[in-house]
């Protein structure tokens, strides 16, 4: 049985107190839930909410890392820094880094492997652009973005990775893809990981839906057989949406 899971994905958004703030009522909300919580700050906030999140169930990643250990990267952070201030995750391949910042497959790869040796648990994110789906290239293009994400990922560390799948054109356009979209698409990836590594794997590996998730539209998402729980943008920054979708997953 696969514990269903609802991360936080805050992108750019909320400023020290506003962040601090958002934890503090998540944490005061969440009450019991089968749910694991994840919330992926921005990096100069993850210490205060690591702090904030103290006490509580909520686990705390980062929205990136750097394929080096130090050095002379201006602006980068290693994952020695981000499990320094007590990241236990990491966001891999999210759209907005592929498509807005330019990020290869490659790179993609490089990261996810520098996170699980590192021990950070990585959430791969992978998904298709709308001019893809319509030319029926969705499972080409997840073939794609999983066959490099995970090369040279074996099987132990697969029980580090969540696939997160997230259509490009689903992301903070208000457009949800319908249950059934999702669950076509999960069911792919799913058996992906059967045929690239094993039916323990496939079984085992969470994979999930994200593109504007909400309190209004996650249970049915989340109840999907393939659906094991949400990667949430907008309706992560305020503590009652969040707390309605982990509600929701149950
Ligand atoms: C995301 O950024 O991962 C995301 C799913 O955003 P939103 O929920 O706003 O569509």
């Amino acid at each position: 049985m696969r514990q269903v899971i609802v991360a936080g994905n805050w992108k750019m958004n909320t400023n020290k107190a506003e962040g601090e703030a958002l934890v503090s009522g998540i944490k005061e909300g969440l009450g019991e839930t089968s749910a694991e919580v994840l919330v992926f700050p921005p990096f100069p906030y993850l210490g205060g909410i690591v702090a904030a999140a103290e006490g509580s169930a909520i686990q705390t990643g980062s929205q990136d890392l750097y394929i080096e250990d130090n050095g002379a990267y201006t602006g980068e952070v290693s994952t020695a820094m981000l499990k320094d201030v007590g990241c236990t995750h990491v966001l891999v391949g999210h759209s907005e880094r592929r498509h807005v910042l330019g990020e290869c497959n490659k790179l993609i790869n490089t990261k996810t492997r520098k996170g699980l040796a590192d021990g950070l648990k990585v959430v791969l994110c992978v998904g298709e652009l709308i001019e893809e789906r319509q030319a029926w290239q969705m499972e080409a293009v997840l073939d794609e973005q999983m066959s490099w994400g995970l090369a040279g990922v074996t099987a132990d560390e697969m029980a580090s990775v969540v696939i997160a799948y997230e259509p490009v054109w689903a992301i903070g356009t208000g457009l949800t893809a319908t249950p059934d979209q999702a669950e076509e698409a999960h069911k792919y990836l799913r058996g992906w990981l059967e045929s690239h590594y094993s039916a323990d794997v496939a079984e085992n590996t969470r994979i999930l839906y994200g593109g504007s998730v909400k309190p209004d539209n996650a249970a049915e998402l989340i109840g999907q057989p393939n659906v094991d729980g949400a990667l949430v943008g907008g309706a992560s920054l305020k503590a009652d949406s969040f707390l309605g979708i982990i509600a929701a997953a149950g």
